[in-house]
């Protein structure tokens, strides 16, 4: 399969360097689905960019041409990527004022409502490709200010008419799982099912996710267009296990995973009829227990990815070796220990674990993982 290769230039923040992002197109402007999937925005995630790799190379070993569009980012964050302090990587939040990676995205809902209406009072006829090329033209407005600016506007140019936007991250040790914009939507289970995710989550922390910029356009689009029909987009963020977890027999398990979803989408000809099991329990955000250290000490954990525990079970000890004391952490919820920090020093207030449990639990305040 042929793909075209581009390199967009991000704006300058420094005299002498311009940094790139390099993306990969198969069927560049093909009728059809659309699938857009990037690697590498929390830049100390490796995970992804090696699983993209390997799709990258499966697509171009394959005969054809796809049925609609794909477009690969496997390295999104050359800035996170480049950031070092002291000899380590520094590659979740912006070394400058930028924050988290993954946050402050641009939301470009208000503008298309606005493009909406202006369109409908006039008469015209609005559908699903009108309100694609609004979007397009909604994040293309943008006046970046700072080169990072300019990378969130390159990285939700390219993806923000997608029918599928798959935002690959990985957790510090965890079982594979994932945040999805919209659980009712058509594709969910099958997301769920062809990438093995153990747990799925519906809704988000708050705005300006990059799922969350991708999708919250769209839902605005349809609350404004009830009577038209619009599958949507489906914007999910990919947790592939640990940062650790890099071994191409694993990535590649999990390309021939993203790629037969792209099957199962009509994205690409179906090449094989398998049959996969859905596991995944499917939850909403609001029934995870962010389990979070309530005392400083060393984190001795009793439970792992992938273990269920009970409600009032201890998912960890925290020990101050300064006086032998033991504070004992316990589950909330009864469910599915999918994530727990890779740092064993807890610091009062942060986030060490995570269960998918069954019902809603009392909101905390914040971010978990800012
Ligand atoms: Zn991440």
């Amino acid at each position: 399969m042929r793909s075209d290769i581009e390199k967009v230039p991000l704006s300058i923040s420094s005299i002498g360097t311009q940094r790139q992002l390099v993306l990969y197109r198969f069927g560049a402007g093909r009728p059809g689905p659309k699938i857009y999937l990037q690697a590498g925005l929390h830049a100390d995630e490796p995970p992804g960019m090696v699983i993209l790799h390997h799709v990258i190379k499966m697509l171009q070993e394959r005969d054809g041409e796809p049925r609609g569009e794909i477009v690969i980012v496997p390295c999104a964050n050359p800035i996170g990527l480049s950031q070092r302090i002291q000899g380590y990587h520094a590659g979740r939040s912006d070394l400058g004022v930028g924050g988290n990676f993954n946050r402050n995205f641009p939301d470009v809902s208000a503008p298309i409502v606005e493009n909406i209406s202006t369109l409908t009072t006039k008469g015209e006829v609005v559908d699903e490709a009108i309100v694609k090329l609004a979007l397009r033209r909604a994040v293309a407005a943008l006046v970046p200010k700072t080169e990072l600016d300019s990378m969130k506007q390159t990285l939700l140019g390219h993806a923000i008419d997608a029918d599928y936007v798959l935002d690959i991250h990985c957790d510090d040790e965890a079982v594979v799982y994932a945040y999805v914009s919209d659980p009712a939507h058509p594709a969910a289970k099958l997301f769920s099912r062809h990438i093995g995710s153990v747990v799925t989550i519906g809704g988000s922390y708050g705005p300006g996710t990059f799922k969350d910029s991708c999708f919250r356009p769209w839902r605005a689009a349809q609350e404004v267009l009830p009577n038209v029909s619009m599958t949507g987009c489906l914007a999910a963020t990919l947790e592939y296990r640990g940062t650790r977890d890099v071994r191409d027999e694993l990535a590649i398990a999990d390309a021939r995973g993203l790629i037969s979803f792209m099957e199962a989408t009509g994205v690409l000809d179906p090449s094989s009829a398998e049959h996969l099991e859905n596991n995944s329990r499917h939850i909403t955000l609001d029934c995870v227990d962010y389990i979070q250290a309530d005392a400083p000490g060393i984190i001795l954990f009793s439970k792992g990815p992938g273990d269920f525990i009970e409600a009032g079970e201890e998912v960890a000890q925290i020990l101050d070796p300064s006086t032998g004391e033991r504070t004992i952490v316990a589950a909330r919820c009864s469910g599915i220990v999918f994530g727990h920090v890779a740092s064993r020093i807890a610091v009062p207030g942060s986030s060490i674990a995570s269960i998918a449990g069954t019902s809603p639990l009392p909101k905390e305040a914040g971010d978990p993982f800012p």
